[in-house]
């Protein structure tokens, strides 16, 4: 355990020094932690020894400073070393009874959130792998609730016969919403899709009629523009028409949290349902997921199982709130970045990504590159010229391994994306990453 922690904070430490992306020589030496399964035990020394020897250069740099791909996050070292400790308190988070310290960490971890998201007073929520979970989870309840109006328990009865429901999402929407439709039954093609402005916000004025079977996703951080949905206008129209309204806010939830970008969220919290990851913005190690429910008898109608030597009393039963029954108490870490960072140190931590991002932005256009969308938020797409240039640019930033950034394809544009979502990102990283970013777009041609 000491060889553990010893190697971990080493691993830790070097991070910064070494190329974000592992070489193609350490990704080629995993091969030698494979083999025939060998007959005889090895001695636990020996198993730490080839993770860390062979594994540990292999990782890519996520946990570092200057990792921009996808919407990634690190993990706060209060939370890596509740992580740590929670390992070896191996709790079972699916009921009071099996932990009653991961149950009491859940509930106050939730009560902080609802605060300082912030959501409405009487939401409720639960514990989930990540946002895909998440949208799973709340759009469960959301299916309850429109069917069992109609008369109609899905739960009991499943999809077969049951009365239709109109899904509405943005053009936008992110893959992992049409991922949990299809699980759902609801299906990803049978969605109506509402076309979405320069920055990939859905068109208020180009909603279609909504009804008390509809549900609408709206999303709180475009994956790629970091833009939200118009969620005052969506809510109020929707709310009217009697249909629901669940957000996608993976990310994008919490702006809320910084004075200087909440107004971004505006709205947000007069919908229905709301699904978030902790492991990108709060910076929680991996899985880490959250769902919420304004009524969270919602929430437990479409989750909750009965069995006879499971415990139905009026307390809050984490299982009754997620998909999973058994499963890790991935409360213990929020929790802790929460604590740790207290109301003022989770806005500096948005606060500080946000400006960040803004710094990319301005490096990069005074490189005479066009940034393509509004950075109100942590995200940058930048293009370097044409598709074949940009791409060249993206490859050649992977390569030379200051930092990481992907690609992606923006209304029409190649473009690369920058996504400042860790809390051990410094200035100085983005000084760093800028400039590396720069000289390679120059070497590869782009002007
Ligand atoms: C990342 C992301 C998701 C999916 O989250 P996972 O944690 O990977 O399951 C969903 N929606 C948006 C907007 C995201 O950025």
């Amino acid at each position: 355990m000491i060889a553990a922690s010893e190697r971990s904070v080493r691993y830790l430490e070097a991070l910064n020094q070494r190329r974000v992306a592992p070489t193609a020589e350490a990704v080629d030496r995993l091969g030698e932690l494979g083999g025939p399964l060998p007959d005889e035990p090895t001695d636990p020394k020996r198993v730490l020894a080839f993770l860390d020897d062979i594994g540990s250069p292999a990782t890519v740099a996520s946990a570092g400073g200057r990792y921009f791909g996808f919407v990634i996050g690190g993990a706060l070292p209060a939370t890596v070393a509740a992580n740590w400790l929670a390992g070896a308190w191996e709790q079972n988070a699916g009921l009071i009874a099996t932990s009653p310290v991961a149950a009491a960490l859940e509930g106050i971890a939730l009560q902080w959130l609802v605060d300082v998201l912030p959501l409405p007073s009487e939401a409720g929520g639960g514990f989930v792998t990540g946002a895909t979970m998440a949208n799973f989870t709340a759009l469960a309840a959301a299916r309850h609730v429109l069917l069992r109006r109609q008369g109609w328990d899905v739960e009991a009865q499943g999809l077969f016969g049951a009365p239709p429901l109109t899904v509405v999402v943005g053009q936008e929407v992110h893959v992992s919403v049409l991922k949990a439709l299809s699980l759902l039954g609801l299906g990803h093609k049978r969605v109506v899709q509402v076309p979405v402005d320069g920055q990939g916000r859905m068109r208020a004025d180009a909603f279609p009629e909504l009804s008390d079977s509809t549900i609408v996703c709206i999303q709180a951080g475009n994956v790629n523009s970091g833009a939200f949905d118009p969620a005052e206008e969506v809510c109020t129209t929707a709310h009217e028409a009697g249909a629901w309204v669940h957000v996608d806010g993976a990310f994008g939830l919490w702006a809320a949290a910084a004075p200087e970008r909440a107004y971004l969220t505006a709205g947000i919290e007069k919908a229905d349902s709301w699904a978030t990851d902790a492991h990108k913005w709060l910076n929680v190690p991996y899985d880490s997921g959250l769902v919420f429910c304004r009524n969270p008898a919602y929430l437990r109608a479409a989750m909750s199982t009965q069995a006879a030597y499971l415990i139905q009393e009026e307390r809050r039963e984490p299982y009754q709130y997620t998909p999973e029954m058994s499963r890790r108490a991935r409360g213990i870490e929020v929790w802790a970045a929460l604590r740790s960072l207290g109301r003022s140190g989770l806005a500096d931590l948005i606060e500080r990504m946000c400006r960040h991002a803004s710094r990319f932005a301005e490096g990069l256009q005074a490189g005479g590159y066009d940034v393509l969308n509004d950075v109100l938020l942590n995200q940058v797409l930048v293009s370097f010229g044409d598709a074949e240039t940009t791409r060249r640019v993206i490859a050649g930033v992977q390569a030379d391994g200051t930092c990481w950034c992907g690609g992606t394809t923006w209304q029409g544009h190649t473009a690369m994306r920058i996504s400042v979502s860790s809390w051990a990102t410094t200035q100085d990283d983005v000084e760093q990453s800028l400039a590396a970013i720069l000289r390679v777009a120059k070497e590869q041609g782009s002007t």
